[in-house]
């Protein structure tokens, strides 16, 4: 198998077969991230023999994977045809193949036309991940996602309109200290006009390769507490109203909390108040300051 750097793959897709068609980032530029830093190069789409040499391989000892995950961090991106072409490369390997899953931007949905969005659900994208962080404008801004709150509810609304499912990426602490409420009042405002089937919430981990470390040296942004990170998630929470299944994933959360919004979220908030009134910010920091990798 072809894989460059650390795969990153969302932890839901931990059965999914998982097939390098890009490596790295087209965008490359949010200041908080360190994802591919180990790819020798910014953002590469493999050559399709490879991509056919892969599935070949995978699909002898993944015989029955009912989907594929396209690695990278916005296989998205890649025109129209040439996500047809690969799909057709799946559904050779896998003719059983239910979905095709991968990570994307929300810039990658811009350029394509509402009917190549249809098609690309018909041909098996579906359940695509998005790293919209937040939906705060200002912070949006300051880290250079590279794109706003217009853009998010535009592009989800047009994945909304063909059917292609989406989850987001939510970034606990990306508003910055003092502003965790107002940022997480903010984004449930955005994310209740979309649907998203899943939220999945990380938690901000500077590492000091980024540029939000500089950003912090240089006295120009200071990083919420992990106790405020905690009332962050109770404020969002609190103010989303859509049917989602909200989670926090991964190590970075030193909490977790987990539940169908509308149905769990009273018991989701009384968790994070007991949370909240037992835990050691002294403590909270330790966990982070150790989590060499994420
Ligand atoms: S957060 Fe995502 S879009 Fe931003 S630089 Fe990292 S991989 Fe690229």
């Amino acid at each position: 198998m072809h894989y460059t750097g650390t795969i990153w793959r969302p932890p839901y897709e931990a059965y999914s077969a998982l097939v390098q068609v890009t490596a790295g980032c087209t965008h490359h530029k949010c200041k908080f991230c360190t994802l591919y830093e180990d790819v020798p190069f910014k953002f590469r789409m493999s050559p399709l023999s490879e991509v056919e040499e892969d599935l070949k391989e995978i699909s002898r000892y993944h015989r029955n994977a009912k989907r594929v995950f396209f690695t990278g961090a916005n296989p998205f991106v890649l025109s129209f045809d040439k996500l047809k072409t690969l799909a057709e490369l799946v559904k050779k390997y896998y003719p059983k193949v239910q979905s095709i899953g991968c990570f994307a931007r929300i810039t990658d949905i811009t350029p394509k036309t509402t009917e190549q969005l249809r098609e690309l659900r018909q041909l098996g994208y579906n359940s695509i991940t998005i790293g919209a962080e937040a939906g705060d404008e200002e912070s949006l801004s300051f880290m250079h996602k590279g794109f706003g709150t217009k853009e998010i509810i535009a592009e989800s609304k047009r994945l909304d309109e063909v059917g292609m499912d989406y989850n987001f990426f939510y970034l606990a602490g990306i508003y910055g200290s003092g502003r965790g409420e107002i940022g997480a009042k903010n984004t449930a405002k955005v994310f209740n006009q979309v649907h998203p089937k899943i939220i999945v919430s990380s938690m901000l981990t500077i590492y000091p390769t980024s540029e939000l470390h500089q950003e912090i040296q240089n006295g120009n942004w200071t990083e919420e507490t992990e106790i405020e990170k905690l009332y962050e998630l109770k404020t969002l929470i609190e103010n989303l109203n859509i049917e989602t299944y909200f989670a926090t994933m991964g190590a970075s959360n030193c909490i977790n909390v987990e539940g169908h919004l509308l149905k769990d979220k009273a018991k989701m908030t009384k968790w994070l108040d007991e949370v909240i009134a037992s835990v050691d910010e002294k403590e909270l920091r330790r966990y982070r300051e150790n989590l060499r990798h994420l």
